[in-house]
């Protein structure tokens, strides 16, 4: 079995994919020892689920205010991981959370591209900037050689709406177009990341997590949140370097960009 990643941070830890993501790493074999698991409003009815979590495993599961629209709460998120992560750093860092407007071109406002590229693209920027040094520290105090999940990883949860290949085919079933460009732009930003933090020992690759029957998904999604993680995770644990700015679905196949 592939060595696991001691600490791991999660956004929009509190439902969907990010809520699953959470629960099936506590069930591993070999749970995660410590589990920063983000959401945007830790006190809210929304977080309920994640709140009796914590309650049951308190010894590993932080919960940690993170909106990713905001600067200043992601800085602060990085100071209150620095007084909990310790020496070894932060193995693995997912930028789960997402927004979806669905318009076409004519119907997309201003507004709604803002609010998308605020929350897909900026956002995971600046988390990954934040959480750098405790990236960076994981990786010098690993004893591993090469890269992967368990030592040093950025995981852009993306999607295939943002593949520039799959528009002929995909675009009538749901435009999308802000959700669209956002995800091309996190797919832009994964490659740039994984050659800037390759002299680190940083890994950094995209997922596909399918269509899921999450909020967001809805009921039509082709499978759901349990399959879908289940895959994600058991690619996440199979990364190496050859997978850096690799962008890969939920079975670990290569999507085109
Ligand atoms: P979801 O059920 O709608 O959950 C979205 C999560 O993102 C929630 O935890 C939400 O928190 C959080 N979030 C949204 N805006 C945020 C912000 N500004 N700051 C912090 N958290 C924020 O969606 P999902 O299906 O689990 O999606 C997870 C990821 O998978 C997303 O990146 C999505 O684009 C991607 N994806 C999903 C599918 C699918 O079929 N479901 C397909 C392809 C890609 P609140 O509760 O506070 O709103």
């Amino acid at each position: 079995m592939a060595a696991q990643p001691v600490s791991v941070l999660i956004t929009g830890a509190n439902r969907g994919l990010g809520l699953e993501m959470v629960k099936q790493m506590l069930e591993a074999p070999h749970p995660v020892r410590k589990l920063f698991a983000c959401c945007r409003n830790p006190d809210g009815p929304r977080a309920e689920a994640l709140r009796t979590l914590a309650k049951k495993h308190p010894n590993i599961i932080s919960i940690i205010q993170l909106d990713a629209t905001d600067l200043c709460s992601i800085k602060q998120s990085a100071q209150q991981v620095d007084s909990l992560v310790g020496t070894g750093g932060l193995n693995l860092l997912i930028n789960n959370a997402g927004f979806l407007a669905k318009g076409t071109l004519q119907e997309t406002s201003p507004e709604d591209m803002k609010i998308t590229f605020d929350t897909n693209v900026i956002g995971p920027m600046n988390i990954i900037k934040e959480f750098l040094p405790h990236l960076r520290a994981a990786a010098k105090a690993s004893k591993m050689s090469g890269m992967s999940s368990s030592k040093a990883a950025v995981i852009g949860i993306s999607a295939l709406l943002g593949s520039m290949e799959s528009v002929k085919e995909s675009y009538s079933f749901l435009p999308a177009i802000s959700y669209r460009i956002s995800k091309a732009g996190l797919n832009m930003l994964t490659l740039c990341a994984a050659e800037e933090l390759k002299m680190d020992e940083i890994l950094v690759s995209a997922l596909h997590p399918g269509w899921v029957r999450t909020d967001m998904g809805g009921e039509g999604g082709d499978i759901d949140a349990q399959e879908s993680v289940q895959g994600m995770l058991s690619v996440i644990s199979s990364l190496t370097e050859k997978q850096n700015g690799a962008f890969l679905d939920y079975k670990g196949k290569t999507i085109p960009w």
